[in-house]
């Protein structure tokens, strides 16, 4: 056995055996794989590109001749381009194809004889590839598949597809391997697509067959693994054509990999993967053009966590919903009604039932374009029950093992699809797939914002590199040139800083400047206010205004600060947005000149002495809330902020009785947007009713601009979100343009400095004990959020064991980071660094347990 267990499959499609240098890759992968395997070798090839269409055509009987001379120019063409006699390669080949157009079975067009002519192509490929190969000094012999191959027929199977889509015999043939093996060369070239019928000729395996070849091929000869070659680096987290962020999955359950086949990548057949899973042989699917990439490897024991692998959608998705006119609990209302999508030969993918009503769905096909079949249905249908045909519909699948285990985490993606109308949700009882089917119009755009929320709430472990490889933007573009934070070219000074005692936080100016400038810089935006409660050190606050920027408060003890910092600020350059403050705060706010925003009506009836003449901005609701956490959403029914729409016109009439001036609109819907076309849309809402106030001159869409806190998440694109402001600024040029962010200008300029005060291990957790903790910096505690975390004595260590980093606080959640790689070695006295701790940090640190408050440090 040890002899024929050394077989290697390697399968080449299309696109991989049309050019010259394609095939140089084959002979040096093939080569590679014997030298470094110790295996023989076998190569399974499809016909050139394009190719099988032609003899496709040709079968159908359409312009014959033409097509052959075409096909035959083509692959002489071919030969010569490899450097081959064309006559003495394929001549009798091709006089082959060419004695098939005169056949005596040509007339008709008999299966057996389309058979024959489709599997030319590959017949043609591997000819000249097997010629080319060995004209390099590769041992390669040729083989015909249709001696290896049996074509089994099923019993109900049509005529036609027991001779152009069969399926291929797998048991009872134990000598396989010993008989294949007993070929002379070590590497062996055979085509895809064919197999040998009952009747000797010729059969097909149809779509997907190259794929499905190579599969039957590395089961029968136990191969040690099938390697499908082909233009893309492997299968991905969704479509990277639609989601440029997908990552590579680079270890996938056969049970997996063959649901996402079947969703939609297109990228392996989902046929192919049965034969090897059952004969517990190995796939990989691998990029011809980037072979130093890992690819996707498929096997039984990718034993990963659990967690969201795929999302996928198919369009073109036809739901018809049946509601009983029967009985309560008619019996046999099921039968018969699944007899009649039996009769008109629709097969039914989902299911969703209720009492009195059933919705399934039937997949794109041919039938179903073509044909009125539906109109058929539904009038069968309208014997037994009301019938609707909804359509067109897109299916959106959840792929991943232990779906179940995770529908806590799902709540954002549950709230994602509670904007759209979901006509159907089905789970899988196999607990590897949730699917939901809505309007094909609501899925566009939809997938990249899924994506992200999968992420986000970790229902998608990206973080696990055993799983997750690189992204697709990555691999096409690149590693995203991040710049290294500030703290990494100092850390003598942060170190001798953490002398002086801790938890520190320290601040960058230079950050902080060069934040202010990425953003004012935008041509659309009018004037920038800083909101001052993501980090009001005076340093900081000095720092911004010399850069032009107003600053943003919401409470009365905010804008007090700012006078007593810069005694000499313009009161214009002050906002107020305070959210249930007390009547006495919006008086000495009007009493200091600042601009006061309001967001309610019971403002104007209760407290009209407050308000009467004066000019106020307007913060409205928009409906819905946005942004990295729950509890950071500031819009929407369940957030106490903002006017909602429907009291808009209300108050605009209030406000006119009491003599007021309403100057400008706000929203602002929440914080760590990661969208950069949110805001140019709250633009154009707020424009849109400003258009019908008639006295409005600025226009406030927030803050709410995210940082990547995470090393996977993609750094916000600031280009995007100033082109999108400044085509609607463009749309509604009348408004000044106000942004006020906080965090995007002082977050990454922060970094909490920690002692560690112990290493404990318990039940075989280690943790690493701070000396502050969710009273230093409560952010992850409060929004389950991300920093980075730095073992700052011991930098140039390899970060080889895996932490929970705890602070000193007597609560479950004080918990800074979990399940971090730091050094193995990190002991007592050590400085930890907590990055990107300006915002939020020392604005929210408390004295919990009493325990002090963190010291601050400003570096320029
Ligand atoms: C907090 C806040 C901001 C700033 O939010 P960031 O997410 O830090 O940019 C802006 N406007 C208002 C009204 C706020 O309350």
């Amino acid at each position: 056995m040890a002899e024929v267990n050394r077989w290697v499959v390697l399968k080449f499609g299309g696109t991989s055996v049309s050019r010259r240098n394609r095939w140089d890759t084959i002979g040096r992968l093939a080569s590679k794989r014997m030298a470094e395997d110790g295996a023989r070798v076998l190569v399974v090839v499809s016909a050139l590109s394009g190719v099988t269409n032609e003899l496709q055509a040709i079968a159908n009987g359409d312009a014959i001749d033409a097509r052959i001379a075409a096909l035959v120019e083509r692959h002489r063409a071919f030969c010569a381009e490899l450097d081959l006699d064309p006559d003495s390669v394929l001549g009798e080949r091709l006089a082959a194809l060419q004695a098939l157009a005169g056949d005596a079975r040509a007339p008709e067009r008999t299966l057996d004889w389309q058979a024959e002519v489709l599997a030319q192509g590959e017949l043609l490929s591997s000819t000249l590839g097997a010629a080319y190969l060995r004209r390099q000094g590769h041992d390669f012999g040729w083989c015909d598949a249709r001696q290896w191959l049996d074509a089994v027929s099923l019993p109900n199977a049509s005529a036609w597809a027991q001779r152009l889509s069969v399926n291929c015999r797998l048991d009872g043939d134990r000598g396989f391997a010993e008989r294949f093996a007993v070929q002379q060369a070590p590497m062996l070239l055979t085509q895809g697509f064919i197999a040998r019928h009952g009747d000797g000729g010729t059969a097909i395996l149809g779509r997907g067959g190259s794929d499905t070849s190579a599969a039957y091929f590395g089961a029968l000869l136990k191969a040690q693994r099938v390697e499908i070659w082909t233009d893309v680096p492997g299968m991905f987290s969704a479509n990277p054509r639609e989601v440029p962020d997908a990552r590579l999955l680079t270890r996938l359950h056969y049970a997996e990999a063959q649901e996402i086949a079947t969703t939609g990548a297109k990228v392996l057949h989902p046929r192919s993967i049965a034969p090897c899973r059952d004969a517990g042989v190995a796939m990989a699917i691998l990029d011809t053009e980037r072979p130093e990439l890992p690819g996707t490897r498929i096997d039984a024991s990718a034993a990963t966590v659990p967690g969201v692998k795929a999302i996928s959608r198919r369009n073109g998705i036809v739901l018809v919903s049946m509601e009983s006119i029967g009985m309560w609990q008619q019996v046999g209302f099921l039968a018969d009604v699944f007899e009649r999508f039996k009769r008109h030969g629709l097969s039914i993918d989902l299911i969703g039932s209720s009492e009195t009503n059933v919705t399934v769905s039937l997949d794109p096909s041919e039938n179903l374009v073509n044909s009125n079949v539906l109109e058929a249905l539904s009038a069968d249908l309208a014997e037994v029950c009301r019938v609707k045909v909804i359509a067109p519909c897109a299916a959106i699948t959840l792929v991943g093992r232990g779906m179940r285990s995770l529908l806590h985490r799902l709540s954002d993606i549950w709230a994602t699809f509670g904007r759209e109308r979901v006509h159907l949700i089905s789970q899988s009882s196999n607990d590897l797939n949730l699917t939901f089917v809505i309007d094909e119009a609501d899925a566009d755009g939809l997938l990249p914002h899924l994506h992200a929320e999968l992420i986000r709430s970790r229902a998608m472990p990206v973080r696990d590199d055993t799983v997750f490889g690189p992204s697709w933007r990555e691999i096409a573009h690149g590693k995203p040139q991040r710049a290294p934070a500030w703290w990494r070219g100092r850390p003598e000074q942060l170190l001798a800083l953490a002398q002086q005692g801790t938890p520190r936080y320290v601040y960058d100016l230079d950050t902080v400047r060069e934040r202010a400038r990425s953003l004012s810089a935008a041509n659309a935006v009018d004037r920038c206010f800083y909101a001052i409660k993501a980090n009001p050190h005076p340093a900081i606050l000095r720092t911004i205004v010399e850069e032009g920027f107003g600053l943003e408060c919401v409470s009365l003890g905010e804008i007090e600060h700012v006078f007593a910092t810069l005694p000499q600020i313009d009161p214009g350059r002050v906002l107020f947005t305070p959210s249930f403050a007390p009547r006495r705060e919006y008086e000495e706010a009007f009493a200091r000149g600042v601009t006061v925003t309001l967001d309610n009506i019971e403002a104007l009836q209760r407290w009209p002495e407050v308000f009467r003449g004066r000019t106020i901005w307007l913060r409205i609701d928009l409906g819905h809330g946005e942004g990295h956490h729950e509890k950071v959403r500031t819009g929407g029914v369940a957030a106490k902020f903002g006017l909602p729409m429907t009291r808009f016109d209300a108050f605009v009439e209030h406000a006119r009785k009491l003599g007021m001036r309403i100057s400008g609109l706000h929203a602002h819907l929440g914080s760590g947007i990661e969208d950069p076309q949110h805001w140019r849309g709250v633009y154009a809402h707020l424009a849109g009713l400003a258009d019908n106030v008639g006295t409005i001159e600025s226009i406030d869409i927030g803050g709410g601009l995210p940082i990547p806190y995470t090393p996977e998440s993609p750094e916000f694109d600031l280009g995007l979100w100033r082109a999108g402001l400044e085509e609607i600024k463009a749309a509604y040029p009348r408004y000044g343009l106000v942004i006020e962010p906080g965090r995007y200008l002082v977050a990454e300029s922060g970094a909490l400095l920690l002692t560690v005060t112990q290493t404990v291990e318990k039940d075989g957790v280690l943790r690493i004990g701070c000396d502050g903790g969710m009273n230093a910096l409560m952010r992850p505690a409060m929004y389950e959020a991300y920093h980075g975390i730095f073992n700052l004595s011991r930098l140039d260590d390899a970060v080889t064991a895996t932490f929970d980093v705890v602070g000193p606080i007597c609560e479950s959640s004080d918990v800074i980071g979990r399940g971090r790689t730091l050094p193995l070695a990190t002991a007592e006295g050590d400085v930890m660094l907590v990055a990107d701790a300006g915002a939020y940090g020392m604005a929210m640190a408390n004295t919990y347990n009493l325990r002090a408050l963190p010291a601050e440090e400003i570096i320029e």
